[in-house]
């Protein structure tokens, strides 16, 4: 994800899927790969409309894995250094916990900014909310 990050004013925002596992007897899970911007995304420097081509991935992974590698939430990238999300993104992440099939509780909803990756989540039922312990195993 760092790698979409846009650090130049000529970057898009990129986006994709969240896939991994949920580990057995804790809350933890670990993200294992994210999709990369598809043909068929539409992107610009503000905006970034996802194609259906990362659940379509998304499906395959989960298929060849025999259902291990699991939908874990959606990923995309801002222009900015501390990132928030937009009212977009929020409609966005509601109407994926609402509408995608997942296992587990809640969907997680990393922005990547210039400097600072944010992650939130949603359950079925519960509000947004901001997740503050994240780790980073490759740096
Ligand atoms: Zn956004």
């Amino acid at each position: 994800m760092r790698s979409h990050a846009q650090h130049s004013m000529l970057q898009r925002e990129a986006g994709g899927v969240l896939l991994g596992r949920h580990l057995l007897d804790s809350s933890d899970l670990v993200v294992d790969e994210v999709t990369v911007p598809q043909r068929g995304d539409r992107r610009s420097r503000f905006g970034f409309f996802r194609s259906k081509q990362h659940s379509a991935l998304a499906q395959a992974k989960w298929a060849a894995s025999k259902g291990t590698v699991a939908y874990l939430g959606l990923w995309h990238t801002h222009p900015e250094s501390d990132p928030t999300p937009s009212s977009v993104d929020k409609h966005d992440w509601e109407k994926a916990v609402a509408m995608d099939s997942f296992q587990g509780a809640e969907l997680f909803f990393p922005i990547v900014g210039t400097e600072r990756i944010r992650v939130w989540t949603k359950s079925r039922n519960g509000p947004i909310r901001e997740i503050l312990e994240l780790r980073d195993e490759h740096d």
